[in-house]
């Protein structure tokens, strides 16, 4: 009788402890953001309704992570929950709305990092994964790789019981007629463009939109995380891979800095490995992420002719969303618990 009683006693003593050592752990604030691409969106002449439409989204996703951060969730949860909504939205260039290749499939992108282990996991170049970033997910916690591509990536979602589709699933009618218009060019043009006017990444001219989504977190346990998932670029050959599946360029996430996700022309993106510019201005040169976001975003970026956006947030909860073009789809639920879904 009297073991039971030490048994019981030692149980209670050390269960308590570990309540005490997480509670410990947890930090008061948590706080979420998510894009939906970057761009000239004023020449997609939104109708009111469009606006809401892709406005409702967004608050939607945020809100799918944010419930999940207010109940004790993981950062990395957060974010793959919120971009999962907007993988299953024809909306954006990520699973089923994701833009269409040359050859009238779609090859789709995605990563996800944690801040606090700095495991991370990506695939590229995907075309059955109905949510390339379940499968990313998949990939930082349990696999020994962090980037898995095309045929490869797929037989390891498949194994690992990842919701596998045709191909048909994403292909939908506005995707169609979005390729139809360039097809027989030798171009690529980003999401949302108006491909009447045939404008092209670097042209430098308006016209270019990214619909690219991603999200980053804080979590009550002082974690972040970060997260891109996309389609890429309309009309993209030779199995191009943009820059939001590599780490430190497009998707970037440290406790001891902040995380990143970026849209835009991925290709400058990757030439100055934005996401991990941002957080070692903020390491190395003690930037706020104000500041260090704001230098590569709209100084650094630009001065290589390279156009888009970034959402970050820091381990305090402070949340910025610069971007060098007319709008990105963006929105935040900060530490207060303010909602904010703006484009333009
Ligand atoms: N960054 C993405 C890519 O280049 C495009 C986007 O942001 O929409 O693949």
């Amino acid at each position: 009788m009297k073991i039971f009683f030490w048994l019981f006693f030692l149980l209670s003593f050390c269960l308590s402890n570990h309540v005490m050592a997480q509670s410990k752990n947890l930090n008061q604030s948590f706080a979420i953001a998510v894009h939906g691409g970057a761009g000239s969106l004023k020449t997609m002449n939104l109708s009111p309704e469009q606006e809401k439409a892709y406005k409702d989204t967004l608050a939607l996703a945020l809100q799918a992570g944010y419930n999940i951060l207010k109940n004790g969730g993981t950062s990395v949860d957060a974010v793959q929950a919120t971009i999962n909504v907007l993988e299953n939205s024809p909306l954006f260039n990520a699973g089923r709305g994701s833009v269409l290749t040359h050859k009238g499939t779609v090859e789709m992108d995605a990563a996800i990092m944690d801040g606090n282990t700095l495991k991370a996991g990506a695939v590229a170049g995907v075309r059955t994964i109905k949510n390339p970033i379940s499968a990313a997910r998949k990939i930082l916690d349990s696999s020994k790789f962090i980037l898995l591509s095309g045929k490869g990536a797929e037989e390891f979602a498949t194994k690992h019981g990842l919701e596998i589709v045709d191909t048909s699933y994403f292909v939908t009618e506005f995707r169609k007629k979005q390729l139809e218009k360039i097809i027989n060019s030798d171009t690529v043009v980003l999401d949302h463009t108006d491909t009447t006017g045939m404008i092209l990444p670097g042209d430098n001219k308006e016209g270019d939109k990214f619909g690219t989504v991603g999200c980053v977190a804080l979590d009550q346990f002082g974690n972040l995380a970060a997260g891109t998932s996309t389609g890429g670029l309309v009309n993209k050959k030779f199995n191009r891979i943009g820059d939001s599946p590599l780490i430190g360029c497009g998707t970037y996430a440290n406790n001891k800095s902040c995380a990143i996700s970026c849209t835009g022309k991925g290709e400058d993106f990757i030439r100055l490995v934005v996401a991990h510019d941002i957080s070692s201005l903020m390491l190395y040169k003690h930037k706020s992420l104000k500041q260090a976001s704001k230098k590569v975003i709209m100084e650094k970026l630009v001065e290589i002719g390279g156009r888009g956006g970034c959402i970050c947030i820091d381990k305090k909860g402070n949340i910025e969303m610069p971007f060098n073009t007319e709008g990105m789809f963006r929105g935040s639920i900060d530490k207060k618990g303010k909602v904010e879904v703006m484009i333009y």
